[in-house]
């Protein structure tokens, strides 16, 4: 199975529009979460304005699409949230009429591995009767690793440790969140560990890792440049 990683597209529509350009050339794409960007002027870049965007990218999607929410994801304490706080402010609004996008909280068996998207600052449900390699994806990575820091601080999960360790072999565990991070992969019990990161500006294609699980490599391409791991 060919997937598709790549995260924090921060409503950046030529990034969008690449991953739908390049989406039939993989079995499963994977967007770990900040899909908007509540940093920016949202008078100029309204929030439902973003949300109505994103929604309408998902609905052109044909290849099975597995989201979670980040922390850009939540709008619950934003003012122009007012008029509309009920479960959409919390990541709710990722759900979508296209039965090939899978969001927060899904639990979906795609082929040989079962794919489970955990909402910001959730804590990963594992039910696995399959007993399939996991596929997690969770928006920021384990605390107190190269994937959870940059050069000044570490903004990792510090409860993700011990789910990570609870995954059967050959699992991915993906995520984004750290724009700079030290590493982009990590092996952690089990797990393959991964953070595309977000690169330079004037990058055609955004950060994105292409995992190949039958040939068990991860190929990051980003920082202009491209690096290859043997999955072992
Ligand atoms: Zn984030």
């Amino acid at each position: 199975m060919r997937i598709l990683l790549v995260a924090d597209l921060h409503i950046n529509k030529p990034k969008f529009n690449w991953v739908l350009d390049v989406s039939g050339q993989f079995d499963a794409i994977c967007i770990p979460g900040d899909f908007l960007d509540m940093l920016i002027d949202l008078d100029a870049y309204p929030l439902f304005g973003q949300i109505r965007w994103v929604q309408d990218w998902f609905k052109r999607l044909q290849t099975p699409t597995f989201v979670c929410s980040g922390n850009h994801d939540w709008f619950c304490s934003h003012p122009q949230a007012a008029p509309l706080i009920n479960a959409n402010a919390e990541g709710g609004w990722l759900d979508s009429s296209n039965a090939q996008v899978f969001s927060d909280k899904s639990n979906t068996l795609l082929k040989t591995h079962r794919f489970i998207c955990n909402p910001w600052l959730g804590t990963p449900k594992l039910h696995n009767p399959s007993k399939s390699p996991i596929v997690l994806l969770t928006h920021a990575p384990a605390a107190e690793t190269t994937l959870s820091k940059d050069l000044t601080a570490d903004y990792g999960d510090e409860h993700l440790l011990e789910t990570i360790y609870a995954l059967p072999p050959s699992s991915l565990v993906l995520s984004g969140h750290v724009h700079e991070a030290k590493n982009w992969y990590l092996k952690i019990g089990h797990a393959h560990c991964f953070n595309a990161g977000v690169g330079y500006p004037d990058q055609k294609a955004p950060n994105h890792i292409i995992i190949d699980t039958v040939a068990k490599t991860a190929t990051l391409h980003g920082w202009n440049r491209i690096t290859v791991r043997q999955l072992i």
